[in-house]
């Protein structure tokens, strides 16, 4: 019999469960990849993730070619695209992983549905995340609103043994028409990505080499050396987790091996998979709250007064232009390569929204396009989580400050310098407040503040009173 596997978000041959079913259930096993992004609106693929995605399918379609089998790819809607494709193929069966975010739920349970009306198998299974958001509950039998009770739960719960790329298959006698990858249009037309090209491998094999050198070099000091975005000290596998090129279980076990079977004890396996535990977490809040990718979670702080017009001052955190050099290099990070360190996401995120006063979902949108791993859950958390007005929220009253968050976490200015070159021949003392750079020294280093390189756009102590009496008014009301 013949079965189709409907892939996703999981583009991998190791631990995919429905790849595994398919294969250990029928003789022949047909993979399709369908692009339907209209079927995820509000939230289709952003810019930097449909790069990525097309060179993720082209990997996918490589591997499979190698064990005889074969990547077919198909424009959507989903449903006509499966029910056209098991016509074809005479297939009796769909499988394929689940994915948590609400509007995908809302399609994935309807296509069941409506494979299960034409008398289709159609099954899902687990992959995405180590614990689905369902299986978990706090004491009073609610969802986990606070990460620390979470984790002290799901870290207790049992990680199952990922398992192997499946043995190759006999191919169906004639493979049904795929059309050419080019035709999804996932390419940019203008070439802004030689940053990408430059930082990332999308893959399987991509993203298991990367696992490979995190827990061979860099995880026994993870706990130190994660807050320093000058040094190669996380993992940046955040975008092959997303798309589900290596699973969370896989990635679970290979530090639980490098943490001699007790990564929990060890304090870089214990904070790393802390880490991995807000993924899961974040998963856990989107598909409870599920308004939460749009609206606070605190209803009072839609309430917020923003700035009236902050056209001006959103463009110039886009484009890593707001004088504030930790501000300025995340934003450039992101830009170029697609991707920006957890420390100074806060940063810029906190910079946003309370010294801007920029709604947080301006931020998100800018993120949701311009992030490698643009993830609704893990984005839609890390924005509220900054903003204060989401569960488990940072205190609203918290607001980093750009120059201090520089001297304690690039205090020797790596990260800054290599982000912003017009900064690099700063002397540390002045490099996170180069508007301070006195007369001489501007003098010996030609640099100009204002010329060289833009004066701060708003004033830190000024915009952060700001930000307090927005919050204060609120509550006043509340
Ligand atoms: P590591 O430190 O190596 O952590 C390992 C894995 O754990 C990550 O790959 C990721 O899957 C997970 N993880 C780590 N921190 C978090 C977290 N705070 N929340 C959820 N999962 C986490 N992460 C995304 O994957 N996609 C996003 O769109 C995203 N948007 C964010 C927006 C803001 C404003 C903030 C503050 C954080 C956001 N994060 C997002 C979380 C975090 O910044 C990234 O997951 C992390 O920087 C990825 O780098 P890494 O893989 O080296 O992480």
């Amino acid at each position: 019999s013949t079965a189709l596997v409907w892939l996703r978000r999981d583009l991998r041959l190791a631990d995919n469960p429905a790849l595994a079913h398919a294969c250990a259930h029928h003789a022949q096993v047909v993979p399709v990849f369908i692009w339907a992004p209209d079927e995820e609106a509000p939230w289709a693929p952003g810019a930097a993730s449909r790069w990525w995605l097309h060179h993720s399918l082209a990997a996918l379609a490589d591997a499979l070619a190698a064990r005889g089998s074969r990547l077919l790819l198909r424009h959507g809607p989903t449903l006509q695209a499966l029910l056209a494709l098991a016509a074809e193929t005479g297939a009796g069966a769909v499988y394929w992983n689940r994915l948590y975010e609400p509007a995908i739920t809302a399609r994935d349970s309807a296509v069941k549905a409506a494979l299960r009306a034409t008398g289709l198998r159609a099954e899902s299974f687990q992959a995405h995340l180590l614990w689905e958001p369902w299986t978990l509950a706090s004491g009073a039998g609610e969802p986990y609103r606070v990460f620390t009770p979470f984790w002290k739960a799901a870290s207790r719960a049992p990680v199952a043994l990922p398992r192997p790329a499946p043995d190759a298959r006999p191919a169906p006698a004639a493979w049904p028409a795929s059309v050419p990858l080019a035709t999804f249009g996932l390419l940019p037309r203008l070439g802004w990505d030689t940053g990408l090209r430059a930082a990332w491998t999308p893959g399987e094999t991509g993203a298991l080499a990367r696992l490979g050198a995190f827990t061979d070099a860099a995880l026994a000091r993870y706990r130190d050396e994660r807050d320093r975005p000058g040094r190669a000290g996380v993992s940046r596998l955040s975008p092959h987790l997303h798309f589900g090129e290596v699973s969370p279980r896989q990635v679970w076990h290979a530090v639980t091996t490098a943490c001699a079977g007790a990564p929990l004890e060890h304090p870089g396996g214990e904070a790393f998979l802390r880490e991995l535990g807000w993924r899961e977490f974040a998963h856990h809040v989107l598909f409870h709250f599920p308004h939460t990718a749009e609206q606070p979670m605190q209803e009072r702080f839609a309430r917020y007064p923003w700035a009236a017009d902050a056209t001006a001052e959103l463009a110039a955190w886009q484009r890593g232009r707001t004088g504030y050099p930790l501000v300025d290099a995340g934003m450039r990070e992101l830009w170029t390569s697609g991707w920006m360190h957890n420390r100074v996401r806060m940063l810029v995120a906190s910079f946003l929204v309370k010294n801007l006063r920029i709604p947080w979902q301006q931020g998100a949108r800018w993120f949701w396009d311009t992030l490698v791993d643009a993830d609704l859950a893990a984005n839609s958390l890390g924005w509220q989580w900054t903003a204060g007005c989401g569960t488990d929220a940072a205190p609203y009253f918290r607001v980093f400050n750009p120059q201090r968050q520089g001297e304690q976490f690039d205090a020797d200015g790596r990260y800054v310098r290599r982000w912003v070159p017009e900064l690099a021949a700063l002397p540390e003392r002045w490099l996170h407040a180069p508007w301070t750079l006195p007369t001489d020294e501007q003098a010996r280093t030609r640099f100009v503040p204002g010329l060289s390189y833009p004066r701060p756009l708003v004033d830190f102590a000024a915009s952060r009173a700001a930000a307090l009496a927005g919050f204060e008014a609120i509550r006043a009301g509340a």
